[in-house]
């Protein structure tokens, strides 16, 4: 790119802080660091045109995690390591409607429900006898005895008789969160230079240059928030998770609301505008889904459709709308990367499947770091 006097000195000179990504981390880091320092030049890049990883592609739950989620947490994670994550969820979605507003987002706390198959009794009743210890551990945090049995009020088929159920999970609209970021960071005079992508970055003195598919420039300070795409970039061990959408054409009187899980997390649905949105199934091609294309394949969307007439809609005719997927960061635990890489470079990554929840919290972590 040939790049004018003009356009060098107004938007490549003199640059404080440069944010790679324009996800929920890397704008709410934006927003954080602006705070901090009201005249600083802070510029965030972004590859796609649109911000092209997890945060607009979502399905949006406001959640904790299920029960089977968290147990199956507690094999893996100390006791302690389980409740920091949920706290870090907790702290996270809290901050997340102080900074946009529940009116904006669209926060509904219809709660949130584990739905368990006939075929897995054993996981049904390790969850039933769980209850106590989970609600005792998590209740510090939820003040409450969060997770509850419920009837299967919504009618679902081919389910145990009773849900568990979280009534503190909420949903969001996606779309309007990321609008409302985007909104946010140009009121407060940061640049998001779009279709740019990062290729490589090298410490310079006391500055740090970096190169675009467009430009070379210098940074007082680099902050990586690529989340999926960290390893690109990085030597950070994060790996790609493709997840696959589909949402149905509208159903006329849908009773079902709420969010919900089934298989460990591994499927997740919610109404939005009197559809369902319903994805997963990375469990059925780990190996496969473990790509950074944006693409479907019939093994996922088919077993997502045979879900939702079986199960979700078994007497509702329905008709998919849209497909789509997003990549995820996932890693050998659950805990993003949250840490300096050189002198005047940082990155928090690896969000897992619960960015919205703690993407707020990361990108404040994030920014606070780096100052
Ligand atoms: C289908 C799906 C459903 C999900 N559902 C939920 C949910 O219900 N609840 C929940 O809490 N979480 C959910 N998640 C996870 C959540 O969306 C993510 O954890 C979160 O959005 C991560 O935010 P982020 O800002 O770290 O990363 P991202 O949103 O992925 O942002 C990273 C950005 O960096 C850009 N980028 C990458 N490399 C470069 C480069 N070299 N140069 C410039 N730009 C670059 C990307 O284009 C991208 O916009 C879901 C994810 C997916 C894919």
């Amino acid at each position: 790119m040939n790049l004018s006097y003009w356009e060098y000195k107004t938007w490549l000179s003199d640059i404080d802080f440069t944010i790679v990504g324009s996800g929920i981390v890397g704008l709410n880091c934006a927003l954080v660091l602006r705070k901090k320092y009201p005249s600083a030049k802070i510029v965030v890049l972004e590859k796609g045109v649109l911000p092209e990883g997890a945060s607009t592609k979502n399905a949006g739950f406001a959640c904790y995690g299920s029960i089977s989620e968290i147990i199956s947490d507690l094999n893996t994670h100390t006791e302690e390591e389980v409740v920091q994550l949920v706290d870090q969820r907790w702290k996270g979605i809290q901050l997340l409607r102080k900074t946009l507003g529940d009116a904006t987002i669209d926060y509904q706390q219809h709660g949130g429900h584990e739905l368990f198959p006939k075929s897995k009794e054993g996981l049904y009743e390790t969850c039933k006898e769980n209850l106590g210890l989970v609600n005792s551990l998590l209740k510090p945090i939820f003040g409450t005895t969060a997770f509850q049995l419920q009837e299967n009020r919504f009618h679902f088929k081919n389910i145990k008789e009773q849900y568990i159920s979280n009534t503190l999970e909420a949903q969001i609209n996606t779309g309007k969160m990321m609008a409302a970021l985007l909104n946010l960071t140009a009121k407060n005079a940061i640049r998001i230079l779009n279709a740019i992508t990062v290729e490589e970055f090298q410490e310079s003195g006391n500055a740090v240059e970096v190169r675009t598919n467009a430009f070379t420039f210098k940074t007082k300070k680099l902050i990586i928030a690529t989340n999926g795409f960290a390893s690109q970039l990085l030597n950070e061990k994060v790996q790609p998770a493709r997840a696959q959408v589909l949402v149905t054409q509208p159903i006329p009187e849908l009773h079902i609301k709420g969010t919900f899980h089934l298989d460990e997390g591994y499927y997740y649905f919610r109404n939005i505008d009197n559809r369902i949105l319903f994805g997963g199934g990375r469990n059925l091609d780990f190996k496969g889904e473990e790509t950074y294309e944006q693409t479907e394949t019939p093994l996922i969307q088919n077993q997502l459709e045979k879900m939702l007439a079986e199960i979700i809609l078994p007497d509702t005719p329905f008709e998919v709308a849209m497909r789509w997927s997003g990549t995820m960061g996932i890693g050998d635990v659950k805990k993003p990367i949250i840490k300096q890489i050189s002198d005047n470079v940082y990155c928090g990554v690896r969000l897992g499947g619960m960015g919205i929840a703690i993407g707020s919290q990361i990108g404040k972590e994030l920014a606070e770091l780096s100052v």
